[in-house]
């Protein structure tokens, strides 16, 4: 369990991505009705939209989105560092950070630093902070890769004394501290990883995510890499698995000392009428070691019109309390919103009974 100054966080627990500040077609209540411990902002996104500024003025990201549990924020260089990987003119990386082209249209190019991408999180006064890290692209070369590595760990000392600095200038005692996560890179090779975790361990960090592809480039679980990283990490430091994933990844990475997972795998399959649900017809029946624990049901199947019962009987989530799968599949079908909302609180709940399980592995 971790204090934080929004509540306590028990391990292992899944964070739904709030990249602007909204889980989306669900709002704060609906995540708390779903048994979500926490959520993953984005620092970057939320600097423009709506502004680092404003959200510093509204009193942080909490009270903004009206959430009062953990919250976690990523430094925002995924995103930016993936735009300019698919297009070089958007930008460059070097030492000192990234330089991008605004997407707005004024083509200014700014820099985002590693002292940057803090100085934003605490403007959100999120729980859980993450380093501004540099991730190489899945087919990077042994040279990119290594390159990445030394970035990574010059980019982790700035970010950490950034940290400290904006840490010893609080002036109102707000409960615990925020915490600041490393980033392990490496790519898949096994001596980058130990390099990087031997080079940014010493820095003092109250945890540790998983930096780079969790998949390979066949799209499995990058298990062997995954599960050095993991080992690479001292207990009882927190692990986070950043982008893992599918349910059963998430269970082997559980098995692998992985406690904290993030994925838009639940919210973004809802969108697309893609539903989880357990093979039991009770929760307690479930055996997430088994292959094949789950299903999908597609609600939009015509099979569904007439489907009185609810999408699992396992699922204790408000849409299978209150509604048939039959309506569910009818929302869809006439287009409206509110198909979007019960279907995401359904795979909500199904990631966090997905968790429950896992801790009594
Ligand atoms: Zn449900």
């Amino acid at each position: 369990m971790i204090e934080t100054a929004h509540g306590p966080l028990h391990l292992p627990a899944y964070f739904p991505d709030a990249t602007r500040a909204v889980v989306r077609s669900v709002d704060s209540r609906d995540l708390e009705a779903c048994g979500v411990q926490g959520v993953v902002v984005n620092a970057f996104h939320l600097s423009t939209h709506p502004g680092a500024g404003l959200l510093k003025r509204a009193g942080g990201v909490h009270a903004f989105m009206g959430w009062h549990h953990p919250a976690a924020s990523d430094s925002g260089g995924f995103q930016l560092m993936s735009m300019i990987r698919e297009n070089p003119r958007y930008g460059t990386v070097s030492t000192r950070g990234i330089h991008f082209v605004d997407a707005d249209g004024t083509r200014e190019r700014t820099l985002f630093t590693p002292e940057r991408s803090i100085r934003l999180q605490f403007d959100l006064g999120t729980d859980l902070m993450i380093c501004l890290d540099d991730c190489p692209s899945p087919t990077a070369s042994r040279g990119e890769a290594e390159a990445s590595v030394e970035r990574t760990v010059q980019w982790a000392g700035r970010c950490r004394a950034e940290f400290d600095l904006r840490l010893s200038a609080r002036t109102k005692d707000t409960g615990p501290r925020p915490l600041l996560f490393g980033v392990v890179q490496g790519g898949y090779d096994p001596a980058l990883r130990r390099r990087c975790a031997e080079e940014i361990l010493p820095l003092g960090f109250d945890g540790f995510g998983f930096g780079g592809w969790p998949l390979t480039p066949a799209g499995d679980l990058a298990e062997e890499i995954l599960a050095l990283t993991a080992k690479l990490v001292p207990d009882p430091l927190p692990r986070f698995a950043l982008g893992v994933g599918k349910p059963e990844h998430i269970v082997r990475c559980y098995q692998m000392g992985w406690r904290i997972f993030d994925t838009v795998l639940p919210t973004r399959d809802a969108r697309h009428q893609r539903l989880y649900a357990f093979d039991a017809p009770r929760l307690d029946q479930v055996d997430v070691r088994a292959t094949g624990f789950y299903h999908f049901v597609y609600a939009g199947d015509k099979k569904h019109t007439r489907q009185t019962g609810p999408i699992s009987t396992a699922c204790d989530c408000p849409c299978c309390r209150n509604y048939s799968l039959a309506y569910l599949h009818h929302l869809f079908d006439v287009n409206d919103t509110l198909a979007y909302r019960l279907a995401t609180l359904h795979n909500l709940r199904f990631y966090t009974q997905l968790l429950e399980l896992v801790s009594k592995l």
